[in-house]
């Protein structure tokens, strides 16, 4: 359930998420929004931790009627929370801005609150790019130029379980997709992989999550998942053993990319001294309009474009799925492992990230 409404500024609009009544042109950037937990169909088993649920708020801003739809996921490893992204977003008066056009004027003023908060910038990001995109009756994928032909198979993440019953299960539930990721550093690393090995020939890549601790270890398991058509690994080592994951790039028959080493666009640069390519995800990049940069940067040093999400609905990872023609690997089942979707919008067909032809960030409302 959505929790109470908060609306920043003084707006005029009836439910969250309901069409707003046009009652004249306001003119105005009215924002608002809710919390709305995210409940998770299987638990989710990273390195680190475990969650069954992720907390969200969702986003919405109106502008002469027409609604702009955004998001903040928040999981726990980020540092923002439902607390910190609505005290961020209630500090906000976009009433000051009358052209939603003005995304650069908008993000320096996003900036200018506070320098953290980047899922709460996402939130808003996502929401003034649906709206724009409404306005202009054009998906971004097209506003951006790029050809929806060449978006790349989203991987699937699946994790370990010491029941074969439900190991196979979890395998066969990814039987829809190219590319089945997987989520090792745990105890289980092998055996996880063994157990998909036995069943199908399809790409595994591999998140270790900052989980493994010895870079002699590490480079012994890219070559022992090279030999397992694993197309790379990501973020193999703390994000702070900046020499070691040089030392493993340099020998690795795989590409090593970077996920928690980097957040916005600035990142990039640096990461190109370690890493082999980046993971951009809208929840770190504070929204779509660094990422389309840190993507154009990403490709012009050289380096691999991985384009992820958090587990979101799929608002956030619609609106990703516009960068997808422009990346090497996607990363888009954040929506997949949702029970509580809110929206409809892109889908998976063939394996393949299929952008719906549908003006902005392209979701409905379900
Ligand atoms: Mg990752």
């Amino acid at each position: 359930m959505l929790g109470a409404l908060v609306a920043s500024s003084p707006i005029s609009f009836s439910a969250f998420g309901a069409p707003v009544k046009k009652t004249g042109r306001s003119g105005r950037l009215n924002l608002s929004f809710a919390p709305y937990e995210l409940q998770l169909r299987h638990a989710f088993n990273l390195a680190r931790s475990q969650r069954t649920t992720t907390p969200d708020v969702q986003v919405q801003i109106e502008y002469d009627g027409l609604i702009g739809y955004g998001e903040a996921s928040m999981p726990p490893y980020l540092g923002e929370s439902v607390a910190s992204v609505t005290s961020y977003l209630s500090q906000l008066d976009l009433g000051q801005f009358s052209d939603p056009f003005r995304i650069e004027d908008i993000h320096e003023y996003l900036d200018s609150v506070a320098p953290d908060n980047r899922a709460a910038k996402a939130a808003v990001d996502i929401a003034l790019h649906d709206l724009v995109g409404k306005i202009m009756g054009q998906p971004w994928y097209k506003i951006w130029g790029l050809n929806p032909d060449k978006c790349p198979n989203t991987s699937f993440t699946i994790s370990y379980d010491k029941n074969p019953k439900e190991m196979a299960a979890k395998i066969e539930e990814a039987s829809p997709y190219k590319v089945i990721k997987i989520k090792v550093g745990l105890d289980h690393d092998k055996e996880l992989v063994e157990a998909i090995r036995a069943r199908t020939d399809v790409p595994i890549c591999v998140d270790a999550n900052q989980g493994w601790t010895d870079k002699e270890k590490a480079l012994e398991m890219c070559h022992w998942l090279a030999e397992r058509n694993c197309l790379f690994v990501e973020q193999p080592m703390d994000k702070k053993c900046f020499d070691e994951t040089a030392w493993l790039r340099e020998r690795s028959p795989l590409p090593i990319i970077a996920d928690e080493f980097l957040q916005r666009l600035p990142d990039v640069t640096r990461a190109a001294q370690a890493y082999d390519g980046i993971n951009i995800k809208l929840m770190k990049s504070t929204g779509m309009h660094e990422a389309f940069q840190m993507a154009n940067l990403a490709r012009a040093l050289g380096l691999k474009v991985m384009l992820g999400c958090m587990t979101e609905t799929s608002c956030a990872v619609t609106a990703a799925a516009q960068l997808a023609p422009m990346v090497d690997y996607a990363d888009l089942d954040g929506n997949l492992l949702i029970a509580n979707d809110r929206f409809d919008g892109l889908k998976i067909v063939d394996g393949k990230v299929t952008i719906p032809d549908r003006p902005g960030i392209g979701v409905e409302l379900i």
